[in-house]
């Protein structure tokens, strides 16, 4: 499988400015295997149809298809029942409706929500609404210059005012690889429950929720080979029956009369309106995919590249690698000399490369940091030593041009 893995995916043969593409952009997304565009296009080519409410054929396939994307989510993850599996847009929609749904039955003014210094966007904002909705105080696990988590800092925000922690798996910008298992126990321990944000977790770590006991896991299904617009949220039964619907409409009712509305039962219930059915397709062949790979093997693959890129990098003069955790997943960010990330970003695409620049929708750790942003450079199943190594030559030949 390994050993051919290029061809499985049709973009790494595009040129980019005259180049052969070098894609080293996967924590913001990972190309899409011929397989799964395949089943995208073939869903839409012969099984088209709206689900669940149907009687005809098409339809029935289409749910059938549809709900067998669940039970392989639901594998994937060890989730208890397929109804823990909710289907959202992405990690963003899944923390947002979590956040929203604890929040109507739980907070109450000065009520307290832990996040960390590294989070992402997806799991700041939605804590800024409701704290000027619910009037609840955010608390802030500060890092060190590692970029990990003060975890004596995190057992003393504790407190009998702590509504809910919640955390990233892996820092998008960091790398950092959050002790996820110990940070649950923890809370737990002081009856808190725990949401993690594993949009960069899903690919980089075997995920067990049952095992790691969060109450929340939330992902996106285009950082794991899947298409844009599918996403997950697992949430234990216990909660999920307990927090009301995020948003109305059909699918999620059980009987609407103009007095009232009967809710749907789980995971229904959350899942108002037509959904992404080719989408949710699509990442049941990516799980495929990555199961035929084996997650294991893919793990050990992009911690290889990892070493080996973080040991070239380190042989450029005028390289600060930003995030030095000792369990780290397949994500650099760097700095190259007083030269911004941008300028960095720009010139190694017109020799092909496709890096991120910029704050990484992670704006407070990027000020913390006093940093313009970062370069970051992240691997996928399809990246190989050549690619570091053009990489790292584009690199110098940046640096050159720059001074
Ligand atoms: N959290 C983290 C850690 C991320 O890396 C990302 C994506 N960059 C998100 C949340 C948001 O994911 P999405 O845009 O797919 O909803």
């Amino acid at each position: 499988m390994f050993k051919n893995i290029r061809n499985h995916f049709p973009i790494l043969s595009r040129q980019v400015n005259g180049k052969p593409l070098v894609y080293l952009d996967n924590a913001a997304t990972v190309q899409k295997p011929a397989s799964v565009i395949a089943a995208v296009e073939q869903y839409y080519n012969e099984f088209n149809s709206n689900v669940h409410r149907g009687v005809h054929t098409l339809s029935q396939q289409a749910t059938d298809m549809f709900e067998q994307s669940r039970e392989k989510v639901k594998q994937f993850i060890n989730a208890e029942h397929s109804h823990e599996i909710i289907f959202t847009k992405g990690t963003t929609e899944s923390i947002n409706l979590a956040a929203s749904s604890f929040a109507k039955r739980f907070f109450k003014p000065e009520d307290e929500v832990i996040i960390s210094c590294m989070e992402h966007h997806a799991n700041i904002v939605p804590w800024h609404l409701l704290k000027e909705q619910y009037g609840i105080i955010l608390k802030i696990i500060p890092i060190d210059e590692n970029g990990d988590l003060q975890m004596d800092v995190y057992k003393n925000l504790l407190s009998e005012r702590t509504k809910l922690v919640s955390i990233s798996h892996i820092s998008n910008v960091l790398g950092t690889i959050n002790p996820v298992k110990e940070i649950i126990e923890i809370a737990h321990s002081k009856n808190v429950p725990v949401l993690v944000d594993g949009a960069q977790g899903i690919k980089s770590c075997m995920i067990d929720v049952q095992q790691l006991d969060c109450d929340f896991y939330c992902f996106s299904g285009h950082k794991i080979y899947a298409p844009m617009g599918i996403g997950i949220l697992y949430g234990k039964e216990k909660w999920l029956d307990k927090i009301p619907p995020y948003q109305g409409g059909g699918e999620m009712i059980e009987e609407v009369t103009f007095e009232k509305t009967t809710f749907n039962r789980l995971p229904f219930k959350f899942e108002a309106g037509t959904p992404n059915v080719g989408g949710a397709i699509g990442l049941a062949k990516a799980l495929d995919f990555i199961t035929d790979c084996g997650l294991e093997n893919m793990i050990v693959h992009e911690d290889e590249l990892l070493q080996y890129a973080t040991q070239k990098l380190q042989t450029i003069d005028g390289i600060k690698i930003i995030g030095t955790a000792k369990e780290k997943a397949a994500v650099i960010s760097f700095l190259l000399d007083n030269h911004h990330p941008a300028d960095v970003g720009t010139l190694l695409d017109m020799m092909g490369i496709a890096i991120r620049t910029g704050h990484h929708c992670a704006q407070p750790l990027i000020d913390s940091l006093n940093i313009p942003g970062t370069a970051r450079i992240s691997f996928a199943v399809y990246n190989n030593f050549e690619d570091i190594d053009i990489f790292i030559n584009a690199l110098q030949k940046a640096k050159l041009m720059l001074s």
